[in-house]
């Protein structure tokens, strides 16, 4: 049975001030239901782009700008991850479709209109994956442009602050890989950004690290996908969505605090 997850971070009930920069401190996303770790099984991971973006970055800009952020967590030569870019689509469509799976797709779309998740939150990324497996199966991705305004290069725009959109979407795409929040401050994975950073726009070692831990590159053909071998016989087409979701969140804040349970809240220095 498949349940849609809406990321897991890690630290509970304490602020992260001072935080090691070394390898390996990337973490793996896990389900809530048996802990298992998160990772796509089907690759090239497939995946489309909602047409009207936010309307003030013309397609031209934002698309390839999406698409060279997906890529980057492909490139590392210790890894055998895979994305494709299926082309844009009008569909805004979001969520699994239980009943008729083929028919699902992954969406990476801007949301105008209104925001459903944390005000904070940059962009949410959702993943619906196997509770028993931990194989992921469809995501959808969220780009919060109510509050935010995206720009190409992160400067400001009329004299407003600008979210730099390849140093969203390159997190974002972390945590369709399988990643969660890592406690290297430096990585793209990091779970916090100020306002026009760039640096999250390509992987850290740290990130590096962690997508060739899950989808580890064995020659020139073999591709080793860590827990894949826990696949077999679980049932991957049906979806429940979680009253008590896990939220990833970009914030725009220096440092981040866990408050209750499994509620990700910033808190703005
Ligand atoms: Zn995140």
């Amino acid at each position: 049975m498949s349940k849609l997850h809406i990321f897991v971070c890690c630290v509970v009930g304490l602020v992260v001030m001072s935080l090691s920069s070394s390898s390996q401190a990337y973490t793996r996303s896990k389900g809530s239901e048996y802990n298992v770790e998160l990772y796509w099984k089907k690759l090239p991971v497939e995946y489309y782009i909602q047409k009207d973006g936010d309307g003030r970055l013309a397609e031209g800009i934002f698309s390839p700008h999406i698409q060279t952020s997906f890529n980057h967590w492909a490139t590392p030569s210790c890894g055998c991850f895979q994305v494709k870019f299926l082309g844009l689509t009008s569909s805004r469509e979001i969520g699994y479709n239980q009943d008729n799976p083929e028919s699902d797709i992954n969406l990476v779309l801007f949301q105008t209109e209104s925001w459903r998740h944390d005000r904070n939150a940059v962009a949410v990324t959702s993943t619906v994956y196997s509770q028993r497996s931990g194989e992921i199966i469809a995501f959808d991705m969220e780009i919060n442009a109510v509050r935010f305004t995206f720009s190409g290069d992160g400067q400001p725009v009329q004299g407003r602050s600008t979210v730099d959109l390849q140093n969203t979407i390159t997190h974002e795409a972390g945590h369709v890989a399988g990643l969660d929040h890592s406690s290297a401050t430096q990585a793209t994975m990091f779970a916090s950004a100020p306002p026009g950073e760039t640096s999250k726009r390509s992987l850290h070692v740290d990130d590096i690290d962690g997508v060739c831990a899950i989808y580890q590159k064995n020659g020139a053909q073999q591709c080793t996908i860590a827990g894949s071998e826990n696949a077999q016989g679980c049932s991957c087409t049906t979806h429940t969505p979680s009253p008590n979701k896990h939220v990833a969140l970009m914030f725009f804040a220096l440092f981040f605090a866990f408050i209750g349970f499994q509620r990700l809240l910033p808190r703005q220095r």
